[in-house]
C-alpha cells in the first residue's frame, strides 16, 4: 500500500513540474513515506528522518515531508520531536504538501489532487480500491492510522485501470487492507466480484488482475467463483491466519477459529483448482505458550502455503493488545519460533516448487537480472529464463527445468501448450 501511495505522491509532484532524482542530496523536496506496522519499521523511519536533518537545515529552500502511518490525526508530538520537518501528512492525504509547494512555486494546484495515476508505470502496477480497515484486530495499528473503510467507485477504478493499461501496464494488483470487504459502503453495495467482472470485461488489454489482502471472514463464494471463472484473474490469494490457537485468535479479535480457517482453505482449493495461497502469521503474541505456538506450526505444516509472511509480535501504541496485554514472550522465544516457522516453510516450498519441474507455465515478463528475463507465473512464482525475442510485459510459455524454495528456472517454449495446473 505504501508503494502505491508513494507512486501516487510522485505522480502528483510530477504534475507540479518536479522531477525525480536518485540522490537525496540533489533533491529540493524529500517525502518520507512511513510504515509503523512494527517497532523496527518505525525505528527505521526515525533513523532516516534524523539523518535527513542536516540536509534540511542546510537550505531554507528545501522541503522535508513525512507521510504515511507514522502520522496520526494529531501531530503535536511529531512537531515537537521533528521540528525540522515541514509537512506531516496522514496516509493518502497529499494535499498539505501539494498546497505548500503550489504556494512556493506560484502554481495553481487544481487538478493535482485526485487519483494520481503514475505517468511512467512499470508493467505491473498497484491500484488501491479500498482505504482503511474496520476490523480492529487487537494488535494492529492500521485502523488507528488509516481510518475506517472507504471504497472507491467501480467506474473510477475501471477508468484508472484503462489509463494504466494505456500507459503500458499489463498486470494490476487491486489493493486494500481488506479487499474482500470492498464495496459495502458504496451505493448498491457491489462487492469485489463485481469489480473483478467490471475490470475484466471493460479492460481487455490487461493481461492479469490480482488482489490483496483478504480477511478470511469476508472471503465469499461469490469472490472465489469470480476468480475461478475469469481467466485473467490470477489464482493467487493472500489469506492471513495469524495464529493457530483459538485462545490466541480470540485475543487477537480475528473472529474465526482454527477449524473455520482450515475449512475456508479447503473451500478455496475446491473452487479454484491450482490456487496458490499465501498467509501472514504472528509469533509471540502476548501469553502465547509453546503449545499454542505448535498449533501455528501445525497449521503451516498441514495447509502447505505458497508463501508465509511471518513476524514477531511487536506492541503498537493505542492498540488493545498494547493497552491490555503484557508483551510477555521473550525476544529469544520469538526469534526461536520465527526460525522454526522459516525452516519448516523452506522445506515445504522446496517440495511444492519441485512439483513445477517439467510443467508448462504462463509467465509475464516483468524485469531482468544478469541478462536473463525475470517473470511471474499465474501463481506468483518467480521464474528466470531466456527468451531473446521478447520484451517486458510479454506473456510467454516457459517449461520449468530447475527449482529452489524461492524461485524457478525455465526455458522459453514457442508452443501454445497450456499452463499445467498443479493440484495445490
Ligand atoms: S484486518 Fe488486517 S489491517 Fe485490519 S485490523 Fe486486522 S490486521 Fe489490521
Amino acid at each position: 500500500m505504501n508503494t502505491a501511495d508513494s507512486e501516487r505522491m510522485g505522480s502528483a509532484l510530477e504534475k507540479l513540474g518536479l522531477e525525480q532524482t536518485l540522490r537525496p542530496k540533489d533533491a529540493d523536496v524529500i517525502v518520507l513515506n512511513s510504515c509503523v506496522v512494527r517497532q523496527n519499521a518505525e525505528d527505521r523511519v526515525v533513523g532516516m528522518l534524523t539523518s535527513l536533518k542536516p540536509w534540511r537545515e542546510a537550505s531554507p529552500q528545501r522541503t522535508l515531508a513525512l507521510m504515511g502511518c507514522m502520522v496520526g490525526p494529531k501531530t503535536d508530538q511529531l512537531h515537537k520531536q521533528f521540528p525540522f520537518v515541514d509537512v506531516f501528512m496522514q496516509p493518502q492525504n497529499f494535499t498539505p504538501l501539494i498546497d505548500q509547494l503550489g504556494n512556493r512555486f506560484g502554481i495553481d494546484t487544481d487538478g493535482c489532487i485526485g487519483p494520481h495515476v503514475p505517468s511512467n508505470p512499470n508493467v505491473t502496477a498497484h491500484v488501491p480500491i479500498i482505504h482503511g480497515c474496520d476490523k480492529f484486530c487487537s494488535f494492529c495499528i492500521i485502523p488507528h492510522r488509516r481510518g475506517r473503510e472507504v471504497s472507491r467507485p467501480i467506474d473510477e477504478l475501471v477508468h484508472e485501470s484503462k489509463m494504466l493499461s494505456n500507459r503500458g501496464v499489463r498486470e494490476i494488483t487491486l489493493l486494500g487492507q481488506n479487499v474482500d470487504s470492498y464495496g459495502h459502503d458504496l451505493q448498491g453495495a457491489p462487492d469485489l466480484s463485481d469489480l473483478l467482472y467490471a475490470i475484466h470485461e471493460q479492460v481487455p488489454s490487461l493481461s492479469r488482475i490480482r488482489f490483496l489482502t483478504s480477511h478470511p471472514n469476508d472471503m465469499s463464494d461469490r469472490i472465489l467463483n469470480a476468480v475461478s471463472a475469469l481467466p485473467r484473474v490470477m489464482e493467487n490469494l493472500n489469506l492471513p491466519f495469524q495464529a493457530g490457537s483459538d485462545e490466541i485468535l480470540e485475543k487477537m479479535r480475528r473472529g474465526y477459529t482454527n477449524i473455520e480457517y482450515r475449512r475456508l482453505i479447503d473451500r478455496v482449493r475446491s473452487i479454484i483448482p491450482g490456487v496458490a495461497v499465501v498467509t501472514d502469521l504472528i509469533v509471540g503474541f502476548p501469553s502465547e505458550t509453546e503449545d499454542q505456538f505448535i498449533q501455528t506450526l501445525e497449521m503451516v505444516k498441514d495447509l502447505r502455503f505458497d508463501k508465509v509472511h511471518s513476524a514477531a509480535y511487536s506492541p503498537r501504541p493505542n492498540t488493545l493488545a498494547n493497552r491490555k496485554m503484557e508483551d510477555d514472550v521473550t525476544s529469544a522465544d520469538k526469534k526461536n519460533r520465527l526460525l522454526r516457522i522459516e525452516a519448516l516453510q523452506k522445506q515445504i516450498l522446496s517440495e511444492m516448487n519441485a512439483e513445477y519441474k517439467g510443467t508448462h507455465q504462463e509467465v509475464l515478463i516483468d524485469g531482468s537480472k544478469d541478462g536473463i528475463w525475470r517473470g511471474r507465473t499465474r501463481t506468483d512464482k518467480l521464474v528466470y529464463f531466456d527468451a531473446p525475442h521478447h520484451k517486458l510485459g510479454d506473456l510467454v510459455n516457459v517449461i520449468i527445468t530447475k527449482t529452489t524454495p524461492w524461485s524457478l528456472k525455465g526455458e522459453y517454449v514457442e508452443s501454445n501448450s497450456k499452463t499445467t495446473v498443479l493440484s495445490g
